[in-house]
């Protein structure tokens, strides 16, 4: 196996089974693993049976960090990135300390794994050809609003990851923009409660209004307009 000085290493979005083989071979030749949260981290890698030392990177600390992992690399350590969930850099740290290693020349790699979004994108039923991802939605309400319009009038699927305490006021939202719009919340993705919720934005709202869905969830409204064609 070709080993990097830096591997960003996609992991489960929730089923611990969803690893592959080259993910395990990197975080045990790893001499440190850096991740959002030690403890979740340190629980997953025990069921995998992988001990290694951990240091936490996340959004608080990415910008001190990123030069302390780039310079521990470029002295010998070989370090694994990886999230709380799926692949580092999507609507999770990563991205800062891909540029820093690109700005030293440092060697890296990147290990694809489980993406919510996509997952999502494909278990939905709407086009996938082509898509938008809006990472996490607005809370700010005038902001919010401004995106959903623009996902509404989009030529091509939206997706968005959005917090259970907030889907049903977006949905609610969606459904005064665009009651026709057709949708789907992807719910516990890959999970034991797993759930693909379809429909047009106003049956969705009003599912969602009488029932308090909760766990882990994704937004994805369909285009407007039929998407392009795919190319042959
Ligand atoms: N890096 C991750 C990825 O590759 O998808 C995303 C991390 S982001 C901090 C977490 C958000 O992703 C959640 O709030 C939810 O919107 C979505 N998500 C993560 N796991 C999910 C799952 N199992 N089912 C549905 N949505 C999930």
């Amino acid at each position: 196996m070709i080993s990097y000085p830096v591997s960003f290493v996609g992991l489960p979005i929730g089923n611990r089974e969803d690893v592959t083989r080259r993910a395990l071979a990197v975080l045990e030749e790893a001499d440190c693993v850096c991740c959002e949260d030690t403890r979740n981290t340190g629980r997953l890698l025990a069921h995998y049976g992988i001990s290694k030392p951990l240091l936490s990177l996340h959004e608080h600390n990415e910008r001190e960090r990123c030069a302390e992992v780039a310079q521990r690399a470029e002295a010998g350590e070989k370090f694994a990135v990886v999230t709380d969930a799926g692949m580092p850099g999507v609507s999770d740290p990563g991205y800062r300390l891909v540029h820093e290693l690109q700005e030293r020349g440092v060697g890296y790699t990147v290990l694809p794994g489980p993406c919510a979004a996509v997952t999502a994108l494909v278990g939905s039923g709407l086009p996938s050809d082509a898509f938008f991802f809006g990472g996490f939605l607005p809370v700010k309400s005038g902001k919010r609003r401004r995106v959903l319009e623009d996902a509404l009038q989009a030529g091509c699927t939206s997706i968005f990851y959005e917090s259970p305490y907030r889907i049903s006021a977006t949905l609610a939202e969606l459904a005064q923009l665009q009651p026709d719009a057709r949708a789907c919340v992807a719910r516990e993705l890959t999970k034991l409660h797993e759930t693909f919720h379809r429909g047009t934005v106003a049956e969705l709202a009003a599912d969602f209004a009488k029932k308090n869905y909760k766990g882990e969830m994704v937004l994805l409204i369909a285009a407007r307009k039929e998407p392009r064609k795919p190319l042959a």
